[in-house]
This record gives structure tokens, C-alpha cells and sequence, in this order.
């Protein structure tokens, strides 16, 4: 192509036509000339080129080189050297810029590095007893250097002990002093006061830099080990010197729900206010703040409204896909509301990205307290990483020093397991062993058991805490002294050509892993034992996580922009832009009226057709806190089985959740009733707000709600309304998705299980050991010509 154009810009020099427009080309290049130059030069204050700007020098470049190439210099006419010589001097001036912008960038962007000798001046007011602590604890640990062959002589020891584990591979710093030391330092944490506490996190010495920085950007990137006090300690900053003057707000994004509640929960106690005040949260169907918050904490960080004066994206790292797009929107809404303060807060993963993304924001770093972590490894896979956890928390409790332990898992079922199967040892040993605590921490668990991981362990017992990845870097828990990672993470994985998102099993990425094995250095140094070994460490993990905006059904991302009046999608500033493929197919489906949420939103709709709004807002509702209503303890499996089968009526699983909601309704909303009949009071709580939500809404819209009055069909139907496009069909092999002729099965959990229907209205697909089918109603085939005809008109 390019060789074409160099011909044709031969011809056009021979032809006369092409001659005169060179000519006319040529005297407005040189008026340019007169122009551009200076203004490049009054520009140049700024001293770096812009996007524009380096993409013209490369065009220029380009020109450059190819008017070299094709002509000798004695060839051209004099204007057209001059042109030449212009263009060549445009270029070296766009270099020069080039290379100063370039310095200039590294200087704001490395600005803030902090140098770590402010923390030993740190000012140490109240006695100072972390200050003193932390010295002394030093003291020991760089004595026990000296001791080394010692130390080697109990290392080995120590690995003996180990059956399952551990191969250790790896020594970082070991300092094997620690743990006692910690045991210590528990306690006297314990004793200071809060303020006291607020005053030896990392960040406290910074405060004053930090606040200048603020005040000097209008975007700064905070970089900082998980527990520095960036959370909890930077909003109360802002707070005390004043941003929230005349009534303005300080939101703080959070990526996960028990993040903020938590969180806001602490801050509110560290200021000395009741939570939902001054200081409160608000999550999806939940809020919990009042006309008097000015600090807010959110897992949704879009409804930001206008008396926000700060805004601080947290856990940016963790590249959610809420935080993606708040990232674009963001960059955007702070180019025309210039007193807008927008703080990135990350743990030390990437931050460079970020700075680079806000056009070069200078990156605030606060140096860490992290002291070093031993690793162990497996020599061997583990098949049942389960059960090599269970053990290994026991062989720690057995033989290692105080020091609480945390262990990682995927989700809640499996840590509900792995807490029971470490009840179930301890108290088969009985006396044997000192007390063990085992406390578990997931989305679903009731605020209240979720606290429980906060509290002190009592001297002579030894906590466990069994987590998602929720305790990787949203939550600090103090005390961690003995990290467990088998080394995997729930993902949720989008196939665009299926269209199915599941929920998977995947190893965790390298970044992940170290930043688990961090947690046991908090407090001291630590030990991570990771259930694999050496060489999938190495070789078979990924080096870092894909951010969520590349592996999710983006209907729901294109229909929250269109909602904000954002229509050129493909342009849109994505940090790191999602497939074009997922794109395009989520725009098409959108267009098909078919993306995921706005399903529900039909089915609503055609309940006000089908005369049955009434229940199914109460099925919509229910919908929405899925699958967590039903409570399973394993000790009373049975009697949960029972309870649920008391509920199965005809129709199918959406039927049931209906007849659920109605008998709490008609037990007055009971939290007894609910515990009787193994339903969790929180998530029917949590169904009830969002059932009033959506009752204002079909208020404002005009939609008058009434009752089917017992008749199940017309409610089957407007649920067909909503989601016919999540049809399966019995034929010889099973069940089949309409759509794509996939392969899935009844959850075992479905009221349908057995029954196994011709025709089948799923609310969601689901992958964990096969393709589930998750809340499943029995439809009739006619009625899917009947709501969508646009559909299924040409295949039935
Ligand atoms: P970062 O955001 O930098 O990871 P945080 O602000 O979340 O750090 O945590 C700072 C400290 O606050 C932690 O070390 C912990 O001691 C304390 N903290 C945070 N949340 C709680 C809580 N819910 N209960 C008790 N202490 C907490
Ligand atoms: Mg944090």
C-alpha cells in the first residue's frame, strides 16, 4: 500500500492538476510554518507533547523519511527544500520536547517516593509504645542473625516435624525470633487506645505530605502494602483538615460488599460516631447512611452525586470491572469539574498503570512495614487441597509458636467444610491440643459471625481464619502470623460465543500468591506455606489476574454507559479496552432487547400484562439475593433437606421462592420462623428492602400492582417474557439451550430436579462441575410465540 502511494505521489508531481494543488499545498505550508511554529514554542512551557502531538511527529516522521527517500536533494525546487527543512525542523523541535517530557513525566510521576528513614523519625507522641515495641522486636530479630547456624540446626528440626509439608524452596530473610515476639505485641496492641493505634499505621507520618498532595493534583495515585492505613486512615485525614466544609462528601469505592460494611463499620468507631451518620456505607440494596454522612464507603461507585468533593477508587488493583469503568468516567468527570479530588488507592501492584492511565498522575507511595515471610512449598501436588489444609492448620497449631493462622479458599461452601472438618479433629483430640479457633469470613456470613474475625485472640489459643479472597487485600486481619494459600480463586469466565458466564475454579495468579503470603509478615515476620510446588509456582501460574472488563458479559457494562449517555462504546476510554468481540455481541444483544439484567426488568413489565405483579416482584426479589436463602448447616442436613422439600409447590423453583416470601410474610417477617425453617432472616431481609425498592419503582413508572389471585400460569408466563431467551429442551441427550444448542443439566438443588420437564425457563447457567442450570420454571413451548414472537417465530 504504502509503495502504491509513493508511485502515486510521483504521478501527481508529473501531472499538472497535481503540480498546481503541490504548489497551492505548499503556500499553506509555509503560512503554517509562520503560525505553528511559535505556537509550538509558547506551548512548549508545557514541555511534554500530547496524544496528538507525538502521533503527529510519528506522521512526520513518516513524511520525513519517505520525501528522503524518493528524491535527491537536487531534484527539488527550492520552496520544496525549504518545506523539507521545515518539516525537519518541526521534527527535532517535537523530539527535543520529546525527551524533556519524557524526564519531566518520570520527576512527577516519582515525586512522591518516600524515603523510609521518615518512618524511624516518625513522631512518637503517647509514650510511643508501638515505636518502643517495634525497636525492641527489631533488636531480636537482627540478634537471632547472629545466631545463624543455631537457627539452621532448629529449622531443620522444625521441617522434620512436618509430614505433608513442606519442601521449602525459597528463604526469604528468615527471622526466626519473631512469633514470641508477636504473641507479645498482641497484647500491647490491644492496649492502646485507638488513636494510638491510628498513630503507628505506615501512612500516619505522611499525613501532612499526603495533604499536600492532594491539594497540589487534582489526581494522585496512593500506592501501599495491604494494612498501611489507606482505607480507613486517609479518609478520616480529609475529614479533619476540613474537605467536607458546607456539607461536601468523601466517597470511598470499595470492590466488595463485606469490604465496605466492614471498613465504615471501623471508621466509624475510630471517629466516635454511630455507623450510618457521619460515617456510613451503602451496597447494593442496602444503605445505610443519612442526611449527616459525609464519609460514604460504596461498592458502587456510579451513583456518585454532585456534592462529592473527594473521590477515592480503592483496591484499584483489583481491576473489577465497576472500578474499569469508574476509571473512564471518572478521567472524564475530572476534566470539567477541576476542584474534583480523585485518589487511586492500590496495594503495591501496578501502580504505574494507573499514573500512566490519568495522563501521568504523580504516584504517592507509602513505604511498607512488611516483615519477611519463609515459603514453604509442597514436594508433590496436592490432590484434595482441602484436606492438605485441614492438616496443615493442625500440623501449625501442633508445632509452631502462638501466631494466628489464615487460610485461603475459594468460596463458602468449601470453607464452611474445611471450619467443620477442623472442629470435628479438635475435638476428637480433645485436651490434647491447646484451643483452636475457627472462624470463617465470606460475602454471604452474617455481619455479626463476620466481626468475630476482628476480635483478639485469647492468650493460650491459636485463631484460624478461613477466607475468600477477600482477606488477600480488602481486609487487614492483625495477628497473621502463619499464611496457608492452596493456591486457587473463584473467577467468574465469560465465553462470548456461548454467552455463558461461569464461576471457576482457576489457579491464582503469582501476584495473588505473594500478596497472600504477605499477610503473615504483618505484625512479624511469617511463614506461607503454599499447598503446591515450586514449579507451578513458576511455571504454571500467570503472572498477574485479567482484569474482569476481559472475562465478563459485558450487556450489563454496555446498557450502564448507554444509560449515562455514553453511545460511542468502542471508544470509550477503557483502562484496558474489553475484547472486541464480547463488545460487538454485547451491543448486538442489547439490540435484540436480550441483555442479562434488563431480563428482569421485562419480566416485570409483562407482569402488569399478565395481572400478576404482585408476585412477581416477589420472585424478582427473591431472584436477587439468590441462592442464599436456604440455610444447610452440615449437622442438621436432614432437617434442612425437610424443611426445604416443605416448600416445593408446582411449577417450578421460582414458584417455590414465591411460597417462601408469602409464609415469612404471614409470619409477621419472623426471624424465629426463618430459623425454624432453615431460611437465612438476612438474605429475606435483604429480599424484602429490595422488594419495596422495586415496588416505589413500578410506583413512578405508573404500573398498578395486582394479584394473579393463585393462578401460577400467568406468572410462569411474564417470567417467559423476561427470559425466553434462556430456554432449554429435553430431547435424547438431555437438556439443550435453545439458543446454542448447549449441553446443561438441572441443579441438584431445583425443586425440578427429577421431574425433568419437556421445556425449561432458566434463570442462570452456572459452571462448576458441569453446566447447572440455577432457579428452573416449566414452561409451555406455545407460550414462547406467545411473548416473543420476534424470536422464536422462525423456529418453532
Ligand atoms: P489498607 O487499606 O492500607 O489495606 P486499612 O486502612 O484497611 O489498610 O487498615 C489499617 C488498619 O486498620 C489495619 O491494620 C487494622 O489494624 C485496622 N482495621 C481495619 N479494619 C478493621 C476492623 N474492622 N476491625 C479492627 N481493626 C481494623
Ligand atoms: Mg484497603
Amino acid at each position: 500500500l504504502k509503495d502504491k502511494d509513493k508511485t502515486r505521489n510521483i504521478m501527481e508531481r508529473t501531472d499538472k492538476k497535481g503540480y498546481e494543488e503541490a504548489q497551492k499545498r505548499l503556500k499553506m505550508a509555509e503560512e503554517d510554518h509562520k503560525k505553528i511554529l511559535p505556537e509550538l514554542r509558547k506551548e512548549s512551557r508545557r514541555n511534554y507533547l500530547s496524544k496528538r502531538e507525538a502521533e503527529k511527529l510519528e506522521d512526520l516522521e513518516a513524511e520525513i523519511a519517505d520525501e528522503e527517500y524518493l528524491f535527491s536533494t537536487d531534484a527539488l525546487t527550492e520552496r520544496e527544500r525549504k518545506e523539507l527543512e521545515y518539516k525537519r525542523n518541526l521534527r527535532d523541535l517535537a523530539k527535543d520536547y520529546k525527551k524533556a517530557g519524557a524526564k519531566e513525566k518520570e520527576e512527577r510521576k516519582n515525586r512522591y517516593y518516600m524515603p523510609e528513614e521518615k518512618r524511624s523519625k516518625m513522631p512518637m507522641e503517647g509514650g510511643g509504645e508501638q515505636g518502643r515495641w517495634e525497636e525492641e522486636r527489631l533488636k531480636t530479630a537482627s540478634l537471632s542473625f547472629g545466631a545463624k547456624k543455631e537457627r539452621e540446626k532448629g529449622l531443620k528440626a522444625e521441617r522434620e516435624k512436618y509430614q505433608l509439608i513442606l519442601e521449602e524452596d525459597e528463604i526469604i530473610n528468615f527471622v526466626s525470633s519473631a512469633q514470641e515476639q508477636a504473641a507479645l505485641s498482641q497484647a500491647e496492641v490491644q492496649k492502646q487506645s485507638i488513636q494510638e493505634v491510628r498513630r503507628s499505621l505506615p501512612v500516619f507520618p505522611y499525613r501532612e505530605d499526603l495533604l499536600l498532595a492532594i491539594q497540589q493534583h487534582q489526581i494522585l495515585v496512593i500506592e501501599g502494602e495491604t494494612g498501611s492505613g489507606k482505607t480507613t486512615q486517609i479518609p478520616q485525614f480529609l475529614m479533619e483538615s476540613g474537605y467536607n466544609d458546607g456539607g461536601m462528601k468523601i466517597g470511598c469505592t470499595q470492590p466488595r460488599r463485606v469490604a465496605a460494611m466492614s471498613v465504615a463499620a471501623r471508621v466509624a468507631q475510630e471517629v466516635g460516631v454511630k455507623l450510618g451518620n457521619e460515617v456510613g456505607y451503602s451496597i447494593r440494596f442496602e444503605d445505610c447512611t443519612s442526611e449527616r454522612t459525609v464519609l460514604k464507603y460504596m461498592t458502587d461507585g456510579i451513583g456518585l452525586c454532585l456534592k462529592v468533593v473527594v473521590v477515592i477508587i480503592d483496591e484499584a488493583h483489583e481491576r473489577t470491572l465497576h472500578t474499569d469503568i469508574l476509571f473512564g468516567l471518572i478521567k472524564d468527570i475530572a476534566r470539567f469539574r477541576p476542584d474534583l479530588k480523585v485518589l487511586v488507592a492500590s496495594a503495591t501492584l501496578d501502580t504505574e498503570r494507573f499514573s500512566c492511565f490519568f495522563d501521568d498522575a504523580p504516584v504517592f507511595r507509602i513505604p511498607g512495614r512488611r516483615f519477611p515471610v519463609d515459603i514453604f512449598y509442597t514436594k508433590a501436588p496436592e490432590a484434595d487441597y482441602l484436606e492438605a489444609c485441614v492438616v496443615s492448620v493442625l500440623q501449625i497449631h501442633v508445632t509452631q509458636p502462638p501466631g494466628d493462622c489464615l487460610v485461603f479458599l475459594t468460596g463458602q461452601e468449601e470453607i464452611e467444610t474445611c471450619c467443620e472438618l477442623l472442629q470435628e479433629r479438635c475435638r476428637r483430640l480433645g485436651s490434647k491440643i491447646s484451643e483452636l479457633l475457627v472462624l470463617p469470613i465470606y460475602a454471604n456470613l452474617p455481619s455479626d459471625m463476620q466481626a468475630k474475625i476482628f476480635s483478639p485472640t485469647p492468650p493460650g489459643s491459636r485463631k484460624v481464619v478461613v477466607a475468600t479472597n477477600i482477606a488477600e487485600t480488602s481486609l487487614t486481619i492483625d495477628g497473621i502470623i502463619y499464611v496457608i494459600d492452596p493456591g486457587f480463586c473463584k473467577q467468574k469466565s465469560y465465553n462470548a460465543r456461548t454467552g455463558m458466564e461461569s464461576l471457576i475454579v482457576t489457579p491464582c495468579s503469582r501476584a495473588s500468591a505473594n500478596q497472600r503470603a504477605g499477610r503473615a509478615g504483618r505484625v512479624a515476620a511469617g511463614k506461607c506455606f503454599r499447598l503446591y510446588t515450586a514449579w507451578a509456582f513458576k511455571h504454571e501460574m500467570e503472572e498477574s489476574t485479567v482484569p474482569e472488563i476481559q472475562r465478563t458479559n459485558l450487556g450489563n457494562v454496555v446498557l450502564l454507559l448507554k444509560s449515562l449517555g455514553i453511545n460511542d462504546l468502542i471508544h470509550f476510554d477503557f483502562m484496558d479496552p474489553p475484547p472486541h468481540e464480547t463488545l460487538v455481541l454485547a451491543l448486538e444483544q442489547l439490540m435484540a432487547e436480550l441483555p442479562v439484567d434488563p431480563m428482569l426488568s421485562k419480566m416485570i413489565l409483562a407482569s402488569e400484562q399478565y395481572k400478576c405483579s404482585e408476585e412477581v416482584l416477589t420472585i424478582a426479589a427473591m431472584l436477587s439475593v439468590n441462592n442464599s436463602i436456604f440455610y444447610r448447616p452440615k449437622d442438621k442436613v436432614v432437617h434442612a433437606d425437610n424443611a426445604r422439600q416443605n416448600f416445593v409447590v408446582p411449577g417450578g423453583d421460582h414458584m417455590v421462592l414465591l411460597n417462601v416470601y408469602t409464609q415469612w410474610l404471614e409470619s409477621g417477617y419472623s426471624t424465629q420462623w426463618c430459623y425454624e425453617n432453615f431460611i437465612q432472616f438476612r438474605s429475606m431481609k435483604r429480599a424484602r428492602d429490595v422488594r419495596e425498592q422495586l415496588e416505589g419503582l413500578m410506583d413512578r413508572i405508573e404500573v398498578e400492582v395486582c394479584s394473579s389471585g393463585g393462578d401460577i400460569v400467568p406468572i410462569r408466563k411474564a417470567v417467559t417474557a423476561g427470559y425466553f431467551y434462556h430456554t432449554a429442551r429435553l430431547s435424547k441427550g438431555g437438556y439443550k439451550t435453545v439458543k446454542h444448542q448447549q449441553t446443561v443439566y438441572v441443579h441438584p438443588n431445583s425443586s425440578l430436579f427429577e421431574e425433568q420437564p419437556r421445556w425449561l425457563i432458566y434463570h442462570e447457567l452456572v459452571f462448576t462441575t458441569k453446566e447447572f442450570m440455577r432457579q428452573v420454571i416449566e414452561i409451555d413451548s406455545s407460550w414462547l410465540l406467545e411473548v416473543a414472537p420476534h424470536y422464536y417465530k422462525n423456529k418453532e
